[in-house]
This record gives C-alpha cells, structure tokens and sequence, in this order.
C-alpha cells in the first residue's frame, strides 16, 4: 500500500529537509513543486520561463502550471511508490486538484503533517542555507555545516549553491502568500481529521521523530 503525505508548513519550516529523511528512511519519493519549478527554469521550458519572474518576487506561480507538474510526475511514477508533496498545494484551488489527481489514479491522502514553527526564526533560517550542486543536500551556515569544510556529506561534491529567492525580501513576500492563500487549506484537511502537528522549531532529529510516530 502506498503513503501519500502533505508536509505543510512556511517557507524555512524544513519541509525540505524532512522530506530528504523520508525518502531515505522509507524509499518515498519527494515531489517538491518547487524543485520541479527550479529545474524548468534552469533548463529554459516554456513553464521555466512562464514561472522565473514570479518566483524572485516570491509570489505563487499558477494553480494550472502546478498541479500539472504533480499530475504528470505521479504518472512517471506509477501506482506502487510513497509520495510526499513538499510545497504543494499552496492554495485551495491546488487542494481541490490533488484530490481529483490522486482520486484518478486510485490514491488518497493519508497524513498532512503540519510543520509549527516561528516566523520570526526564519528569516534566519532560510538566508542561511545552501546545498551541494551535485546531490542536492540540504546545509545551513549556522546549524548544520558539512563535516569536512566545503565538502558534501553525502556525495563529496565540492559545489555548493544558494536559491536566489532566499533573501529577506523575497522571504517575506513568501511568508505573507503563505498566510493569505496556503494556511487558509488547513481547515480543510482538519475536517477530514488527518492533520498531525509537530513542533517544527525543535531539533531536525526531534522533528523527524515526530513525523516517524505519524506514518509508522
Ligand atoms: P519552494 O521551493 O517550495 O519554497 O518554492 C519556491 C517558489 O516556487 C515559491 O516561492 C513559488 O514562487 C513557487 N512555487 C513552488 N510551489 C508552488 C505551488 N505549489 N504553487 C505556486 N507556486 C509554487
């Protein structure tokens, strides 16, 4: 049987860094609309080019273009693999396609896991961090540098990249979408009684067992 899971939360919740351990831990596949965006505009395709000026701003690309990218993927995908959706749905509009997506392909939701943080923690969170350019892990300039300086725990690249959104300005813009159009969804997911809160501003391990007590 397949997990399907929303890790909800604001930019800088670690929904990112959550994700990275499920996929390990339990082979799930991460489906993050935000690296999918990323990857389109690196590589210049209509949608890239359609969703860059709205993301350096920090606003919300369309509703079409997203669930498009999650229908397609799942589809890639197939029937028998875990998924968590990281970053997506931001809007109720995108709350009311996953259910006709995932309904289409024999799926439904079984936790949306609700990562509390304070807002104030991060700014400071999110301008701090960087990742490898080859393997994509996750780093921070103040919590969780690599062992060996300049060096990716994970694969030993030795380039690193920052996301040209992760300034202040932009957090902000990101922060106040995340309070107008994605909190807004929560109630719809409470009334169903599959949202579990976990404390996001405790430690990455802490959080992660939290959501390990969750899925298990
Ligand atoms: P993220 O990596 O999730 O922080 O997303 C980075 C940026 O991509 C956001 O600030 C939005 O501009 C865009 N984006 C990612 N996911 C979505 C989504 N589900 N709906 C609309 N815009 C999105």
């Amino acid at each position: 049987m397949t997990l399907n899971i929303i890790l909800l939360g604001p930019p800088g919740a670690g929904k990112g860094t959550q994700a990275e351990r499920l996929v390990s831990e339990h082979q799930m596949v991460q489906l993050s609309t935000g690296d999918m965006l990323r990857a389109a505009v690196k590589a210049g395709t209509p949608t890239g080019l359609q969703a860059k000026a709205v993301m350096d701003a920090g606003g919300l690309v369309s509703d079409e273009i997203v669930s498009g990218l999650i229908g397609e993927r799942l589809d890639e995908l197939g029937d028998s693999v875990s998924v968590i959706f990281d970053g997506y749905p931001r809007t109720e509009a995108q709350a009311i396609s996953l259910d006709e997506i995932l309904a289409a392909r024999g799926r439904k939701l079984d936790h949306v896991i609700e990562l509390k943080v304070d807002e104030d923690a991060l700014v400071d969170r999110i301008t701090g961090r960087f990742s490898c350019a080859t393997c994509g892990s996750g780093y921070h300039d103040r919590y969780k540098l690599p062992q060996v300086e300049n060096v990716c725990d994970q694969c030993g690249g030795t380039e690193f990249k920052r996301r040209p959104d992760d300034n202040e300005e932009t957090v902000r813009n990101r922060m106040a979408e995340y309070r107008a159009k994605t909190a807004p969804i929560l109630p719809i997911y409470e009334a169903r009684g599959i949202v579990k809160a976990v404390d996001g501003m405790a430690a990455i391990d802490e959080v992660s067992s939290g959501i390990e007590a969750i899925i298990a």
